[in-house]
């Protein structure tokens, strides 16, 4: 009786609570959630998963089951920034919420990931909300999600070192099962907007990763900084690129060195995109839609310069398939996934096209993946 009730007692105990949060494709709106403009990604039906029981102790331990050494940090000794570590994203996560007034308990953690890693769907955001919602439970805390989503964000700006934009964290935290999000990042108001359900959402993964990535990521950050510097000095009312114009930087060209306003230009025009991409699919018109989504892809290969041979070639394959109303690269850029736009009865032979021609080209095989709009971050039974 005795040992019953203990080991009762002691599973209630040390049970593991599961959470889990989405990875997400970006429909369209691309580079531009960290100049405060538009974005619409969707949640995908690819999570990261945490198992968390807590600890007598202030330490957390994390496994992952994607990579093969395990952590253990020391809540009262906390480091400021991360190491190049796989864990600095979930550690980063605990650091940001000690710093914002949570006293977190200590606690043992298991990560599985099935978000595609490193491949422009946000695995990174995925571990850090299924993280950072894991901890707070944890510790008998509450946070609202925008604050949430933020935190997040502030862990991999300011501890892994990413400049990123706060899209991913968002929609990870606000997804809805077959929805796109249409996020304004300045005020960060939001409007779900249904996917109609005669077309699939089809990632093809080119399975490159250029190293630049993440630097070339930051170094555009700066190149937009920059633009909003010269340009404010002769329009005052620019606070970020989403107040300007494509009409403004034609006025304004002799302002800013070349580079600079085609930087400029992308994130302008992209912005507009994302708004008529919006009423295109408020009105079902899924062709406008396709063809705002070659429109961005250009504008990002041209323009800002984060495209690469691999994702171009992706793209023109699919605009040869029959079926596909758009194609676009999809995340920071310089490798990593395209998202296409598929008509349902099309998808199998999109599907067998691409498998034979990309690796035709380049020697590799590509993941493709038929993705659903699936719900944001939450418990898991
Ligand atoms: P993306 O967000 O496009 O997948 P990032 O480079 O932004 O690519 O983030 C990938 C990083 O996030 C990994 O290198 C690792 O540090 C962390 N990460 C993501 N998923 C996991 C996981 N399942 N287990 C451990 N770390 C993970
Ligand atoms: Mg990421």
């Amino acid at each position: 009786m005795l040992i019953l009730s203990t080991q009762q007692a002691l599973s209630e105990t040390f049970q593991p609570k599961v959470y889990r949060a989405p990875g997400r494709v970006n429909l369209i709106g691309e580079h531009t959630d960290y100049n405060q403009g538009f974005v619409m990604p969707a949640a995908i039906d690819f999570s990261t998963w945490v198992a968390i029981a807590p600890r007598q102790d202030r330490k957390l331990s994390i496994r992952s089951e994607n990579f093969a050494e395990a952590v253990e940090i020391d809540l009262d000794q906390p480091a400021t920034q991360g190491r190049g570590h796989w864990s600095d994203y979930p550690v980063g996560v605990a650091v940001k919420l000690e710093q914002s007034g949570h006293r977190l308990v200590g606690a043992n953690m298991l990560v599985r990931g099935e978000v595609p890693i490193g491949s422009g769907l946000s695995s990174s955001a995925a571990i850090e909300v299924a993280t950072g919602l894991a901890l707070l439970e944890n510790s008998d805390a509450k946070t609202d999600r925008v604050t949430l989503a933020k935190l997040c964000q502030q862990a991999e700006n300011e501890f892994v070192g990413m400049r990123c934009g706060l899209m991913d964290q968002f929609v990870s935290c606000f997804g809805e099962s077959g929805h796109a999000l249409m996020l304004d990042c300045r005020g960060l108001d939001y409007h779900l907007l249904a996917l109609p359900e005669n077309v699939k959402l089809v990632v093809c993964n080119t399975m490159v990763k250029h190293d630049l990535a993440n630097s070339e990521y930051n170094a555009r950050r700066a190149d937009c900084e920059e633009g909003v510097r010269l340009l404010s000095r002769k329009l005052p009312f620019v606070g970020s690129l989403r107040d300007i114009t494509t009409g403004d930087l034609q006025r304004h060209k002799d302002q800013i060195p070349e580079v600079i306003g085609r930087r400029c230009r992308h994130v302008a025009s992209e912005n507009s995109r994302v708004l008529e991409a919006a009423s295109a699919l408020e009105r079902s018109d899924l062709e406008t839609f396709g063809q705002l989504m070659g429109e961005s892809h250009r504008s990002l290969r041209d323009d800002y310069e984060v495209s690469c041979k691999e994702l171009d070639l992706m793209v023109d394959l699919a605009n040869q398939v029959e079926g596909v109303l758009g194609a676009r690269m999809t995340g920071g850029g310089f490798g990593g996934c395209t998202i296409n736009l598929v008509r349902s009865e099309n998808v199998d032979s999109f599907k067998q096209f691409v498998a034979r021609e990309y690796p035709e080209a380049t020697g590799r095989n590509p993941e493709i993946y038929v993705c659903a709009a699936a719900q944001g971050a939450e418990r898991a039974e």
